[in-house]
């Protein structure tokens, strides 16, 4: 699989993740690494994973996620 933006650019690039939101394929110049913080159920509340997890979103999705 080759990175979509960089196919919208002429360039075939390989890949190396898939954007969570969309589901095209970037490579590691359009791939966006987000911190993802995990609840988890505790009792009667909720409580917050120590650590948080990774989810990789491409350019289109970061900039529409933070309003830009
Ligand atoms: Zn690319
Ligand atoms: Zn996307």
């Amino acid at each position: 699989m080759n990175c979509f933006d960089c196919q919208g650019l002429d360039i075939a690039t390989a890949a190396v993740a898939v954007c969570r939101i969309c589901g095209a394929g970037v490579c590691h110049r359009h791939a966006h690494a987000q911190p993802q913080v995990l609840h988890q159920l505790a009792g009667t509340g909720l409580a917050t994973r120590p650590r948080a997890a990774r989810r990789m979103l491409c350019d289109t999705c970061t900039a529409a996620e933070s309003g830009g």
